[in-house]
């Protein structure tokens, strides 16, 4: 049976506009935490980067470590992504649990990754890997769902509505919210890259554990919000989550750039 043209049309415009669906802070999130970055590096990080990525930029360096979840060759890196632990957790809870974790995860891998960087005894395939992985963690730790809940799996099997469509709460993290925004990852990092002075030097000193615990902070925030299976997230959600969301990727980027000088200072 042949379809009529505007049948196949409008089946390809369909097919064509489905949303990407299970990466971590989707494509965008972790390009604008990138962005962020590249303007606090100081020159010398600048060039440093550059003996290493070329003329990869930090952003698009960023989406790397999702890319490979396509090879079934690097299927170990996926739990390198989150850090969950329990809900309703105190900041000492929370500090503790961390202080005693040797599991693979975000945090005991970001801080390995820093280390074997500082190393400057890798050689270049490796540098280059560890520095994507590197870039696209410290993006995904500041994702509130990648420090959520480990019997939800970070939201991951709790169903929401987002404007009428089923999604998981994790992806609406992810995807959803960023994307409803319209913008592009440039477009974006510039409309949010205005920190107070202050704000941006507390953020460049503060330690992992204390980003963590921030992100977990909002996480949990984000839970409670959740009262009932399907619940329907819309313009509300959007109005109430767009500033901490923008927050989240500001304080990433200058996270980030923050570690990469730190990673590369002249010693
Ligand atoms: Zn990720």
């Amino acid at each position: 049976m042949k379809l009529p043209r505007i049948i196949r049309s409008l089946l390809l415009i369909i097919f064509l506009y489905i949303p990407f669906q299970g990466m971590a802070w989707g494509l965008l999130g972790h390009r604008i935490v990138g962005e962020v970055a590249d303007a606090y590096l100081t020159r010398h990080t600048q060039k440093e980067i550059f003996k290493i990525l070329g003329t990869e930029s930090v952003a698009m360096a960023s989406n790397w470590a999702d890319f490979i979840k396509s090879d079934p060759s690097k299927s170990n890196y996926s739990p390198w992504h989150y850090c969950d632990f329990k809900g309703g957790a105190s900041e000492q809870e929370f500090h503790t649990f961390l202080d005693a974790d040797t599991t693979v995860d975000a945090y005991t891998k970001l801080n390995f990754l820093v280390a074997e960087l500082k190393k400057n005894t890798l050689d270049q395939e490796t540098k280059a890997m560890y520095l994507r992985l590197l870039i696209h963690i410290v993006g995904d730790v500041h994702q509130p769902m990648h420090v959520g809940r480990a019997e939800d799996q970070g939201g991951n099997k709790i169903k929401v509505m987002w404007f009428g469509v089923s999604y998981n709460l994790h992806s609406v993290w992810d995807n959803q919210l960023i994307n409803f925004q319209q913008l592009s990852y440039t477009e974006y990092a510039k409309a949010i890259n205005h920190p107070s002075e202050a704000d941006r030097l507390i953020w460049s000193k503060e330690p992992i554990s204390t980003w963590m615990w921030g992100t977990y902070q909002l996480a949990e925030k984000v839970y409670a919000d959740i009262k009932q299976p399907d619940q329907k997230l819309d313009y509300r959600y959007n109005y109430d989550y767009l500033a901490p969301m923008n927050q989240q990727l500001l304080k990433g980027g200058i996270h980030l750039a923050a570690l990469l000088n730190d990673i590369f200072k002249k010693r």
